[in-house]
C-alpha cells in the first residue's frame, strides 16, 4: 500500500455480501448481514493495490428490511465523508433486494463532489464462486476513477457499471441479476481498467433535500378485477401519494381508476407507473387527474417512482394536487 493511492471510504449496510452460510454450496439457506466489513476488505487483498480503505459499518441489516431512517444515516454519512479532503469516493456496500430504491434515494438526494457507487452481491461471502469480492474490487475501482466523477450515483456489480437511477434487480437469483432494462449500463470494468461508454441523465436539476418527516406514500397493482379496498383505505389514511404499478404502457383497470380519481379528488397525488418492466409510461397530454389519465413516471419502475414520489411530495407539498408541476418533477429526475 503506497501513500500515493487515492483514499476510498467503504460504507457497509448489510445485505448478502456480508452473509455466511452453513454450507458453501448453498445460496439458499444462509444469513444476510453477519460479516463485519472489516472482513469483506481483508478477504480482498487487492484492494490494497487501488486505494488506502477506510470501512465503516453503518448498518447491518438485510436490505428487505430498509428503513427511511437508515436511508437518512447513510445520505449524511455520504455528506460526513465527501467532504473530507482527501476522501476520493465512496463504496457502500447493501443488500441486493432493495438496492435499488437506495441508490434512487442516493441519486435523488446527493450531490456529492466524488463518485458514490453501490455494491452488493447475489451469493453470501461463504459461498463456492461468491460474487462480492470482485463486486467490492470492482466498486473501489470505479470510484477511485477520475472518469466516474460527474457521472451521479453509481451502481457496481458483475462487471458492469449502471446509473443508480435506472438499474434494477431482475432475477431472483443469477449472479447477472442487475441491469439497466431500457437505458443499458453506463459502462464496464474489465481487469483494472474502467470504461464508460454512455452518459447518464437526470443529473441536471437540483438535488433534493433528505426530508425530516416522510409522507404516507404507497404502491398499488392494477390487475384482472382489482377491488378498490386499499385506494380507498389509503386514502382515509392520509396517504399522500399512490403510485398504480399498472398494466402495460400505464392502464388501469375502470374499477380501479374511478378510486384513484376518487383519491385525486380528495387531494391525494396518483402516479402511473408500468408492472412490465421495462419501457416508458407515455406522458399524457394534459395530465388531468380522472379517468385513469395521472402523472406518469415515465421509465422508472414503481419503487423507484415510490422514492422519487415520497422526496417530491415531502420537499413541496403542494405539487400533489398540482398535477402539471408533479409531472414536471418526474420528467426532470
Ligand atoms: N436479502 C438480501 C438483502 O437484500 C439479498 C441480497 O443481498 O442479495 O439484504
Amino acid at each position: 500500500m503506497t501513500a500515493s493511492l487515492h483514499r476510498i471510504v467503504v460504507l457497509a449496510t448489510g445485505g448478502t455480501i456480508a452473509g455466511s452460510a452453513r454450507s458453501a454450496a448453498s445460496s439458499a439457506q444462509y444469513q444476510a448481514a453477519t460479516v463485519p466489513v472489516s472482513d469483506l476488505v481483508q478477504a480482498v487483498p487487492a484492494l490494497a493495490d487501488v486505494a488506502r480503505i477506510e470501512a465503516e459499518q453503518v448498518a447491518q441489516v438485510d436490505s428487505k428490511d430498509m428503513s427511511f431512517d437508515l436511508w437518512a444515516r447513510l445520505a449524511a454519512r455520504v455528506a460526513h465523508w465527501s467532504a473530507a479532503e482527501d476522501v476520493a469516493g465512496i463504496v457502500i456496500t447493501h443488500g441486493t433486494d432493495t438496492l435499488e430504491e437506495t441508490a434512487m434515494f442516493l441519486h435523488l438526494t446527493q450531490a456529492a463532489p466524488v463518485p458514490v457507487v453501490l455494491t452488493a452481491a447475489m451469493r453470501p461471502s461463504t459461498s463456492l464462486s461468491a460474487d462480492g469480492p470482485l463486486n467490492l474490487l470492482d466498486a473501489v475501482r470505479v470510484a477511485a476513477n477520475p472518469a466516474a466523477r460527474g457521472k451521479g450515483v453509481l451502481v457496481v456489480l458483475n462487471q458492469q457499471i449502471h446509473a443508480a437511477r435506472d438499474a434494477a434487480k431482475l432475477h431472483t437469483s443469477a449472479v447477472d441479476a442487475f441491469g439497466s432494462p431500457i437505458a443499458g449500463p453506463l459502462g464496464f470494468i474489465q481487469d483494472a481498467c474502467v470504461r464508460f461508454t454512455r452518459t447518464p441523465v437526470g443529473l441536471e436539476s437540483p438535488r433534493l433535500p433528505v426530508p425530516e418527516t416522510w409522507p404516507m406514500v404507497e404502491i398499488v397493482a392494477s390487475y384482472a378485477q382489482p377491488g378498490t379496498v386499499m385506494v380507498d383505505a389509503l386514502t382515509s389514511a392520509g396517504a399522500k401519494g399512490i403510485v398504480v404499478a399498472a398494466s402495460g404502457n400505464g392502464s388501469i383497470h375502470e374499477t380501479l381508476a374511478g378510486a384513484l380519481a376518487n383519491a385525486a379528488g380528495a387531494g391525494v397525488a396518483v402516479v402511473r407507473s408500468s408492472r412490465t418492466g421495462a419501457g416508458h409510461v407515455a406522458i399524457p397530454a394534459r395530465p388531468v387527474p380522472a379517468a385513469g389519465i395521472f402523472v406518469s413516471a415515465g421509465d422508472l419502475n414503481p419503487c423507484k417512482a415510490r422514492v422519487l414520489l415520497l422526496l417530491a411530495l415531502a420537499a413541496d407539498p403542494a405539487q400533489g394536487v398540482d398535477a402539471v408541476r408533479l409531472q414536471a418533477t418526474f420528467s426532470a429526475y
